[in-house]
């Protein structure tokens, strides 16, 4: 099977193309109808398997159809002008939770590369980045959102930034890096704000391993997981 064969919008399947991706890798083979069908997906996939895309691709491709409307309210990029133009407050419709800064840029990058002559504005929030350049992204429109987990709390907890009431995808990517002492505290944050109705918001987890306390937190969150080791 091939990419074209998939069904995707037209404009996720020019944007496989500009990539120069001629067919998916396993994990790919398997998250794409996943994922087109409405299941949460559980990858057990290193980095090099292809597991951006395997996301990525699906979810944007779901959200395109919808783009015109669902796409976060923003300023005309034509006449925006910094600390002129009235900001928006970011509504994004998938966040992509990572454990680091390396991670972040890399996938916003992926976001980007297929969020490309779309109505779906990718941005990236992290530790350690100027907070004050990252609201300003923010105030711009954002769809898709990456972010290190501490930072999008912060984004959340400032007054008119950052909201996750309109979230449709969760992603969870090199989870097992994130499972430190204050993890489940700082994700139950992050999804009192995200999940509005009960199963609404539709979940996907990548990891290298898969320890308890992740064991726990899909038995928790995701609905009718496919999983796939390797
Ligand atoms: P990842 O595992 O997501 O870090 O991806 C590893 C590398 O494979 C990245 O450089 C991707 O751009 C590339 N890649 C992902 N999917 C495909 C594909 N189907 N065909 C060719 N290259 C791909």
């Amino acid at each position: 099977s091939n990419f074209a064969d998939c069904g995707f919008h037209p404009a996720i399947n020019k944007n496989i193309n500009l990539a120069g991706y001629k067919i998916p890798t396993p994990i790919q083979r398997y998250t794409i109808p996943a994922i087109k069908n409405n299941f949460d997906v559980i990858g057990i996939a290193q980095t090099g398997s292809g597991k951006t895309a395997a996301y990525m691709i699906p979810i944007l491709d779901k959200l395109m159809g919808k783009a015109k409307k669902l796409a976060a309210p923003r300023p005309n990029p034509a006449t925006f002008q910094p600390g002129v133009t009235k900001p928006v407050r970011a509504e994004p419709l998938v966040v992509v939770l990572v454990p680091t800064r390396e991670l972040a840029i890399q996938i916003f990058n992926e976001a980007r590369r297929f969020c490309y002559r779309s109505m779906l504005r990718p941005c990236v929030v992290y530790g350690g980045g100027p907070v004050s350049e990252q609201a300003r992204q923010l105030e711009r429109g954002c769809d898709v959102l990456i972010a290190s987990p501490g930072r999008l709390i912060d984004f959340i907890d400032r007054p008119h930034t950052l909201t996750l009431r309109r979230l449709k995808y969760m992603v969870i990517d090199e989870a097992d890096e994130m499972l430190h002492s204050d993890w489940e505290e700082d994700f139950q944050k992050i999804m009192a704000g995200g999940e509005q109705d009960e199963g609404n918001v539709k979940y996907s987890l990548f990891s290298a391993t898969f320890p308890k306390q992740l064991r726990d937190l899909a038995k928790m969150y995701l609905n009718e997981a496919h999983v796939r080791f390797r």
